[in-house]
């Protein structure tokens, strides 16, 4: 985003930032509002544009609310719909937007949920009710795993707590991701994500490993789809409840044989989709933004780069685990092909060299006219950037291509 915007013409600050992004200000959390807005006060900024979810949810709106540092992103209410899964899940239904079925529960009654995840022959998903860094969802396939799910969620948290349990639904995955002012949405390309560690889908579920867009298989037949049966039923409920919701809106969707269902929303742009879809867009993220919180979005179009884009994770070995070693010394920037974009997640500099500082160390991205001209050009450039035990899942963008079968 700070690239994006700083290109569309505006200067940029990110708090905390990291050890790639120009003015960084590491000294700066993203939730302590009091800094922020004194950082704000002191640099003369007028708009903050929202990354992560945490500072949504402990309403960073709502405190700038009135003043004139104007914010994009949703209000904590708003944040809503991505902090608490039983609450989103009631919202999709009050609204009618398509979706899984689902059953609530509260942790005195997982004997209940037990019992339902029988009858379901084990076919369920169980999602905890609440932000937990991707760790909170247990896709499951047998009555043992669901069982090890419940007994592995009563084990982590303590206290009560809510929780889901999902019929388990088939299809390929796609994000949608738009910005609304919560009556109308512009939305951005398609795109595709890659959760899980290993190559085939395989292996424990990450932030994200990487993602393309846009997606050849979402072609008109099935955004009217998704348009009509999630997007345009998100809007109404947005409207009727009267939410304050400017920001970007992000559908998390299975595309299924009874049509696309919403797996999800998030309240902000994914990652590593935000890494392709930003080179993607030709308009200006600014001016759209400008357009949000200025009540003129109906007047606004948003227009692509021809082509696609693909994003590669490059990660920390050892990485999703708990504990895994970091501080390692990154080189081969400089040799990186010209087209290839370079953006840092968890980089700091360190007695002036920068060195790794997290999971998701950077993502590369890469351009072509075909998205295997973009897969093949990303991933020779990706091997010129070295740290120790880098790891890069190998089969971005190379999913088979589904066949949607069904009656839509
Ligand atoms: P969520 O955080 O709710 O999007 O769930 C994370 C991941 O779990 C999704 O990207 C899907 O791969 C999977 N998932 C979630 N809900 C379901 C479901 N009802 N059926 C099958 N897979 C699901």
């Amino acid at each position: 985003m700070a690239w994006k915007l700083t290109r569309d013409g505006a200067t940029v600050h990110v708090l905390p930032g990291n050890g790639g992004i120009p003015n960084s200000h590491p000294e700066i959390s993203a939730t302590d509002f009091p800094a922020i807005q004194s950082f704000c006060e002191a640099n003369d900024v007028k708009l903050i544009v929202v990354g992560p979810e945490a500072p949504l949810a402990a309403g960073v709106t709502d405190y700038f609310a009135g003043s004139d540092i104007r914010v994009f992103g949703p209000s904590r209410a708003g944040a809503t719909l991505e902090s608490s899964k039983v609450w989103s899940k009631d919202f999709m239904r009050r609204h009618g937007v398509a979706t899984a079925m689902s059953w609530q529960y509260r942790s005195d009654k997982l004997d209940e949920a037990r019992a339902k995840a029988v009858e379901l022959d084990g076919q369920v998903v169980v999602k905890y009710d609440g932000l937990a860094a991707g760790k909170g969802v247990y896709v499951c396939s047998s009555v043992e795993e669901a069982h090890a799910a419940l007994d592995e969620l009563a084990a982590l948290h303590t206290g009560w707590f809510s929780f889901l349990l999902e019929e388990k639904l088939t299809g390929p995955e796609i994000s949608i991701i738009g910005v609304t002012d919560g009556n109308r949405v512009r939305l951005l390309a398609p795109s595709q994500d890659h959760k899980q560690l290993l190559a085939g889908d395989q292996g424990p579920n990450t932030g994200g490993m990487g993602a393309y867009c846009p997606v050849p298989f979402a072609d008109d037949n099935v955004l009217a789809a998704i348009r009509t049966s999630i997007v345009d039923p998100t809007l109404l409920g947005l409207q009727n409840e009267q939410f304050d919701f400017k920001g970007f809106l992000y559908f998390g969707i299975m595309l299924t044989p009874q049509g696309p269902k919403l797996l999800e929303y998030n309240v902000r742009l994914g990652d590593p989709e935000a890494e392709v879809l930003l080179p993607s867009m030709e308009s200006s993220l600014l001016e759209l933004i400008e357009a949000t919180l200025d009540g003129t979005l109906a007047q606004t179009t948003v227009w692509q780069r021809p082509g696609y884009y693909v994003g590669v994770v490059l990660a920390s070995g050892g990485y999703p685990a708990a504990q895994f070693p970091t501080g390692f010394p990154i080189s081969g920037l400089d040799q990186l092909h010209p087209s290839i974009l370079a953006f840092h997640g968890a980089t700091r500099q360190h007695d002036g060299e920068l060195v790794t500082s997290g999971g998701r160390v950077m993502v590369l991205v890469g351009h072509g006219n075909e998205l295997e001209e973009a897969v093949n050009h990303v991933y020779r450039e990706a091997e010129r950037v070295k740290f120790k035990d880098v790891y890069i899942r190998t089969d971005i963008g190379q999913r088979p291509e589904p066949t949607l079968a069904g009656n839509w």
